[in-house]
């Protein structure tokens, strides 16, 4: 079967189709945190679902190039580096750093570039693309000296939001005095500096400024990835005006179509609202890794509902998820010691499915897939407990996890060498300790301790390791 995404841009399911088939080679723009505190987890759902279509674009043999942006100047970065009285590179290397720490906590594969918008490299092709897009009359520098685009001059503007350009309203992150520009849906590429900017700012034939946030991915990604990428993913809040402004910006200079699959996830909720720094309501990392949640149980709480679907959430969505991961947890453990089995009295011939990928290859649906996984575990428990399974059949089931795991990435992290008996008595503690029985933790960990080895609590989970001599 083949794969197909729903297109923001057609609003349809489309097979997909990338520029280059036969080489099965792909490129994937993402467009990265603005660094200008902690991303919370409502990001993260955007990038576990980018996690997850490039991990399934990989099993299904494409090779994926992808770029994941960084926003390190805008007007949020710039406003926390003046409050802090610190420069700008000071203020947001520590949240750059963060962001990678928590993508891998959750497990999320590392883009293949990680452009900074404040990259010299980046801010001159910036330039660059500002200045033919003056010349082809598609921007104008008013009078406030800063550059904006002319979406009047854009035939497709708004065909990616389906948006009436009548309808257009200004956003907050162009320029708030809109009396220098010729329609209101104009947006800002190039920022005339004043005093607010402090010493952030780069000349440019039009004075000294700073880029546009839309600008700033248009250059990374035709920088990085040409002038036409294979798919381009973010949130939904992305879509306009974002979105919408970089294809304007992109396609202006290139003439070419800039983005062939459109994909954009819904929002992570609390209480029906989006999740959002400016709401309050969110929640980061480090705030949840302090309740006692690993990062995998998050990165399954993150992305078992479908990337189209709104998620609410909520605690008892983090408990299903860890008691969802204690089943693959126990159902793995079954399956090794049935696969170990020496003696062989059961019988072969239990069906490993398709429907697992295939469920992806309908624009992701995670949640069917993760159903087909469900109903996979009941089937073969139900098998073993009846004695029923043979060690080639456990074995295959064991195969069929490797493979499906290359896109979940969802195992507990397997300690190299850890006897089943130790690995069990940490199994029992880390319930234990769920349970709050302090005491049988400790009891617990002292005949760990006695078998010669020792478990630490790590921001992952519990950790075993060879007892160090004391
Ligand atoms: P920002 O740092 O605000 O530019 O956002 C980075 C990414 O996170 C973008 O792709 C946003 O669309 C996405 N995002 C922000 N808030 C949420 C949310 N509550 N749920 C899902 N994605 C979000
Ligand atoms: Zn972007």
């Amino acid at each position: 079967m083949a794969l197909r995404f729903f297109n923001t841009y057609s609003r349809q399911i489309e097979e997909f189709q990338p520029r280059d088939p036969a080489k099965r080679k792909i490129s994937v723009y993402t467009c990265g945190p603005t660094v200008y505190s902690r991303a919370h987890i409502g990001n993260f759902r955007a990038y576990i679902f980018e996690d997850l279509l490039q991990r399934h674009l990989e099993l299904r043999g494409y090779k994926v190039h992808r770029v994941m942006n960084i926003t390190d100047v805008d007007d949020k970065t710039i406003r926390g580096a003046r409050e802090a009285k610190i420069p700008l590179s000071k203020f947001t290397a520590p949240f750059k750093q963060a962001f990678f720490e928590d993508i891998e906590t959750m497990r999320i594969k590392r883009a293949d570039e990680f452009p900074a918008a404040t990259d010299p490299r980046y801010v001159d092709r910036m330039i660059e693309m500002i200045d033919t897009l003056i010349s082809r009359g598609l921007a104008y520098q008013a009078d406030d000296k800063s550059v904006y685009f002319r979406i009047n001059k854009f035939a497709d503007y708004g065909k990616l939001a389906h948006f009436d350009l009548t309808q257009l309203q200004s956003t907050g992150r162009v320029k708030h005095d809109e009396y220098d520009k010729e329609h209101i849906g104009d947006f800002a590429l190039w920022k005339a500096w004043d005093e607010e900017d402090g010493d952030v700012g780069w000349e440019s034939p039009w004075g000294r400024g700073r880029p546009g946030w839309h600008i700033e991915c248009s250059a990374m990604a035709t920088a990085l990835l040409g002038d036409q990428i294979d798919i381009h993913c973010g949130g939904v809040d992305n879509i306009f005006p974002h979105h919408e402004a970089e294809i304007a910006q992109s396609e202006g200079v290139t003439g070419k179509k800039f983005v062939r699959h459109w994909l954009h996830c819904a929002h992570l909720l609390v209480d029906g609202q989006k999740m959002s720094k400016s709401l309050g309501n969110f929640y980061t990392l480090p705030n949840l890794l302090e309740k006692g949640y690993t990062g995998r149980e998050i990165r399954y709480a993150l992305m078992r509902v479908h990337y189209r679907a709104p998620l609410n959430f909520t605690w008892k969505g983090m408990e299903e998820a860890r008691q969802a991961l204690t089943r693959i947890d126990e159902w793995l453990m079954r399956l090794r010691a049935t696969a170990a089995k020496k003696i062989d009295k059961g019988k072969t011939g239990m069906q490993l499915g398709t429907q697992f990928e295939e469920a992806l290859d309908d624009d992701l649906n995670i949640s069917a897939a993760l159903g087909f996984l469900f109903e996979s575990i009941r089937e073969t428990n139900r098998a073993m407990d009846q004695n029923e399974m043979d060690a080639a059949t456990a074995n295959a089931w064991l195969d069929w996890w490797k493979r499906i795991n290359t896109v979940l990435d969802l195992e507990p992290e397997t300690e190299v060498g850890v006897p089943a008996e130790v690995a069990q008595l940490a199994k029992d503690r880390e319930n234990a300790r769920r349970e709050k029985n302090w005491k049988r933790s400790d009891q617990l960990r002292e005949r760990i301790s006695a078998l010669g080895w020792e478990v630490r609590d790590t921001k992952d989970g519990p950790k075993v390791t060879p007892r160090s001599a004391a």
